[in-house]
């Protein structure tokens, strides 16, 4: 499985290093973004062989506007568009110095998604708090935080030769302005902050 083998990775090179960043990440769940700032996500990239996996976790307010489950045609049809938008990844992955190939990508959008379809009121001898009653479980979910996971995995050529990844969520999504970036190739690893205007992940520095 490909939680399993990158687990692994990132078991196995976290294991061999004492460096203080790669420790804490892995003690925070490395594929969780433990801080939920709205504006701030997460980006963990590993290159192991000629295969290069990248996660990026965020906010869902920073790429869709809300944190609820999505119940109006308007926010189901901004979810499909995140959707979209999550799996073109050439719009916002471009990489140098290697050419690279999606081979999966797998969005989890499940946290703003409707857990079941929207219930419709019946007419009945119940009394208004009917109406109030519909509307709970929309209500409840607003008070909670949601995140957005994204996981991908390419095949490059020349996995070693990767130099730079210009990280282009920016520009698609304007209430995302920082993104924390940790990285792991087979000579070194690394932490960086991308922001806009500044969106190039270096990996040979
Ligand atoms: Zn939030």
């Amino acid at each position: 499985m490909k939680n399993r083998y990158t687990t692994s990775i990132f078991q196995a090179l976290v294991l061999t290093t004492s460096l203080q960043y790669a420790q804490s990440a892995v003690a925070a769940g490395f594929d969780e973004n433990p801080a939920h700032l709205h504006g701030h996500a997460q980006l963990n990239l590993v290159i192991e062989h000629n295969q290069l996996e990248i996660q990026f976790n965020s906010p869902a307010v920073n790429l869709v506007g809300f944190e609820y489950q999505a119940s109006t045609a308007d926010e189901m049809a901004r979810v499909e568009k995140l959707r979209q938008q999550l799996t073109n990844v050439s719009e916002l992955y471009r990489f140098s110095g290697s050419e690279c190939q999606l081979k999966t990508a797998k969005i989890d959008l499940n946290q703003i998604l409707p857990e079941q379809p929207i219930r419709h009121t019946k007419p009945s001898d119940q009394d208004s708090q009917t109406e109030h009653h519909d509307h709970y479980h929309k209500d409840e979910a607003q008070a909670q935080h949601s995140e957005i996971k994204a996981r991908y995995q390419f095949n490059c050529t020349e996995a070693t030769k990767l130099t730079v990844i210009e990280v282009n969520f920016f520009n698609q999504f304007e209430h995302l302005n920082y993104i924390q970036a940790l990285w792991i190739t087979h000579q070194k690893q690394g932490l960086s902050e991308l922001e806009r205007g500044a969106n190039y992940l270096k990996l040979d520095e």
